[in-house]
């Protein structure tokens, strides 16, 4: 994360033992023999009844701060880390593991320049005895940078931020600067910061919200694995649902950036629209502050933002400060919203 106590991806700099500007960092964190059900595969039998696939991950970063510190803040959480790879590996199916692999070893350079995933399928269908087959896709940072060029970018999404521990405001503008360093997602605008007063009944300090508008060459699976990455990386960890966190990102719509048609995705992993969203003033306020003209698709078909906005009787619960979600130069920033009330 860019949180200051690491340089940003790709910076130039010689570090403490003297290795040069762009080399891949020599410390590593390992984690193997990460065993999770799975669905891929190319036949239907694989699809219905899954099987175990086991995954090797390591992280190469920089870890001089933490084995000096001694605190878990300056390195790499392997427990959430493991949470994170194991729910794209148990959620919905790819046909390759090749492309497992990918997914994974995006997700992990979320956290560290440079990572090497093994995904094994020692259950495959191969009609003679076999010890396993794995394949392993290693990746840095820079060559994600540099093959993004051609992406064209498909996707427009809302991604909703929210924090509720720790520095709420500075974890949310991590989060957008960690949207923006990705070689794939651009981000074209920022809400104010907002704060919020909890709902769904766990007892926890006010949260932070704002909302960014993005746009991606990634399809939404794939942005949503960015998120959780992130989350991962801010030390995010799943503990009580709608209970505190260090940072929670959330897919709130998409549209088609070419057509401007709405995406709509429903399985065990996304969701798109996302089914809360319509009675959440956190959500729609913020959004509403980059787009006052958008639309939100519910069960009673598309509805303005601001019309759902108004209708709920939260709305007074979530305060827009004068604070704007920093986005980067050239990036549109909503700032604060025309006479700065709050809402
Ligand atoms: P809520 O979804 O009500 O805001 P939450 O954000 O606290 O709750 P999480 O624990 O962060 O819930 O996420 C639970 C699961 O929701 C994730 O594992 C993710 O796969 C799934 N999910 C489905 N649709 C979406 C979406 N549009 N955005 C983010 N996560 C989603
Ligand atoms: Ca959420
Ligand atoms: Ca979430």
């Amino acid at each position: 994360m860019a949180d200051g106590t690491d340089p940003a991806p790709g910076a130039a700099q010689v570090d403490r033992a003297g290795r040069s500007e762009g080399a891949a960092p020599v410390d590593e964190i390992r984690l193997t023999g990460l065993r999770v059900r799975g669905h891929h595969g190319v036949f239907e039998h694989e699809k219905r009844d899954g099987q175990d696939f086991v995954i090797d991950a390591v992280l190469r970063r920089d870890l001089t701060r933490p084995a000096a510190s001694d605190a878990l803040a300056d390195t790499v959480d392997y427990g959430t880390l493991a949470d994170t790879l194991a729910a794209i590996v148990a959620g919905p199916p790819y046909d390759l593991i090749e492309a497992l692999a990918g997914a994974l070893v995006e997700a992990c350079l979320q956290v560290c320049e440079d990572a090497e995933v093994t995904v094994h399928k020692p259950e495959a269908p191969i009609t003679h005895a076999f010890a396993d087959v794995a394949v392993t896709l290693r990746r840095t940072r820079a060559e994600a940078a540099a093959g993004s060029d051609s992406g064209e970018r498909t996707l427009r999404a809302v991604v909703s931020l929210g924090a509720n521990l720790g520095d709420a405001a500075a974890a949310l503008q991590d989060a957008v600067h960690a949207l923006e360093l990705h070689p794939r997602i651009e981000v074209l605008a920022g809400s104010p910061l907002y704060v919020t007063a909890p709902v769904g009944g766990v007892e926890q300090p006010d949260f932070h919200n704002a909302a960014v508008l993005v746009e991606t060459s990634l399809p939404p699976r794939e942005l949503l694995a960015v998120c959780q990455g992130i989350e991962v990386a801010a030390g995010r960890t799943r503990e009580v649902r709608w209970g505190p966190r260090t940072l929670d990102l959330d897919l709130i719509a998409a549209h088609d950036a070419r057509t401007g048609a709405a995406v709509t995705h429903d399985d065990a992993i996304l969701t798109l629209p996302h089914p809360r969203a319509a009675e959440r003033a956190f959500v729609l306020a913020p959004w509403a502050d980059i787009d006052p003209d958008a639309s939100l698709t519910t069960v009673a078909g598309p509805q303005p933002v601001r019309a759902l906005l108004d209708r709920l009787a939260d709305a007074g619960g979530v305060r827009r400060t004068a604070t704007p979600v920093r986005v980067p130069t050239g990036a549109s920033g909503a700032g604060p919203a025309p006479g700065g009330d709050p809402v």
